[in-house]
């Protein structure tokens, strides 16, 4: 296996830190086109991270799909060995190596609580920690996917350092000794639960998804028939358990945020695949996962979809619960609320007929901790505002007449 070193600009052949050299297979043709990277488990192995951080970075870089599932890593598209090498130069500076002295011997450490979450690295040669671009695409990712060996009941920054060199290459340290009760109520599913190993491989990437076509949506007819019966699977009773990482949700929750360009029947597809066809959590999911930081603009495309899966009061509460965490927990948070983001939102949501008035008013007025901590939900709320208070006058308008 050709070995190049892991910083390709230096050219010592004596250089300490070698991995193999990227290596590809283009396979499928047409829209199924893909680019396998047989060789990437023995990549990440040399970088001491998980495979599918450098392949989730491609993707994120590239704007293509990827695909993580059985230990084959995939990039939707065809793509040249060269791009991808130098993609993965980028990846090893910005999420590697030690930013002070270059070194790639580091961790990614994980600090603060749900929601306020920072990431450094942290340098094993030199011992500084270095800053990493919380606004880079890949960091959502890696703290949805942390690698997570450390083990319940070990809290705390003391242990830290001599934990990590054991555990594995990255370290997910609670913000709080004592945050341990709130973490319940205010954690994003994404979280793993203690215990759990965290290992981010497979699971939350589904096979490839492009070129399956259902054609529900591009007819009313259909889309109306869905709705029929996912309001019908409705009766399935409640679904308030199953927060875990492999959890139908959890699952869904990561091909959104993997396939946020999806069409509206894919997602249908997806939402069937894990048999949670009907659940008001789904929305929990669609709501904090498809979107982004564009919200405002991206929700009107989501209407036929939107109106075709909340199909109760429960699933509506889900839905603004789903975006509440979408709102709070972007790295660019205080930004889109002061924007009055919440207030673009609700509106479409309202002008579509996928809020009702009384519930919107409702969820206004009541703060709750159920899908972040207070102290954000108080800030969605308050960014809210602009269009609580229309309703208000509008309200007082019709009245008036
Ligand atoms: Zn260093």
């Amino acid at each position: 296996m050709a070995m190049v070193n892991v910083r390709r600009d230096v050219e010592d052949k004596f250089y300490r830190y070698k991995m193999p050299l990227l290596q590809i297979k283009v396979e499928g043709r047409g829209n199924g086109i893909k680019t396998v990277i047989p060789n990437m488990d023995d990549i990440a192995r040399a970088l001491n991270r998980p495979p599918t951080y450098p392949t989730k970075y491609f993707g994120c870089e590239l704007g293509a799909q990827t695909s993580m599932a059985s230990e084959r890593y995939i990039v939707n598209g065809a793509h040249t060995a060269d791009r991808l090498r130098e993609l993965l130069d980028n990846f090893i500076e910005q999420f590697v190596l030690c930013t002070a002295c270059k070194n790639p011997e580091t961790e990614l450490v994980i600090t603060g609580k749900s929601g306020h979450e920072n990431m450094h690295r942290d340098c094993k040669a030199c011992g500084r920690q270095t800053t990493i671009n919380m606004r880079h695409k890949l960091v959502a990712y890696i703290l949805k996917n942390p690698v997570n060996k450390k083990e319940k009941g070990k809290k705390g920054k003391k242990g830290m350092t001599a934990e990590a060199n054991v555990g594995g290459p990255m370290v997910f340290e609670k913000g709080a000794e004592d945050g341990s009760g709130e973490d319940e109520d205010a954690s994003p599913s994404g979280t793993p639960a203690p215990g759990d190993q965290g290992v981010p491989t497979s699971g939350t990437d589904i096979d490839n998804v492009l070129g399956r076509s259902d054609p529900v949506l591009d007819n009313p007819d259909a889309a109306e028939e869905v709705s029929k019966k996912l309001a019908k699977t409705d009766l399935n009773g409640d679904d308030d358990d199953e927060e875990d990482a492999d959890s139908p949700y959890a699952v869904l929750g990561g091909w959104l945020e993997d396939n946020k360009d999806a069409s509206d029947a894919d997602i249908i597809a997806q939402i069937k695949e894990q048999g949670i066809v009907g659940k008001h959590k789904v929305l929990v999911e669609v709501g904090h996962h498809l979107f982004t930081d564009e919200v405002g603009k991206e929700i009107t495309k989501r209407i036929p979809l939107l109106q075709a899966l909340v199909t109760s009061e429960k699933h509506q509460k889900s839905l603004l619960g789903g975006l509440e965490r979408l709102l709070a927990l972007s790295p660019n948070s205080d930004d889109l609320l002061a924007a009055g983001t919440t207030s673009k939102v609700l509106m479409a949501l309202y002008q579509d007929d996928i809020l009702d008035e009384e519930l919107v008013k409702q969820w206004g007025t009541h703060v709750s901790k159920k899908y972040v901590d207070k102290e954000k939900s108080k800030k969605v709320r308050k960014s809210a505002d602009a269009f609580l208070k229309w309703l208000d006058e509008a309200d007082d308008e019709s009245e008036s007449e």
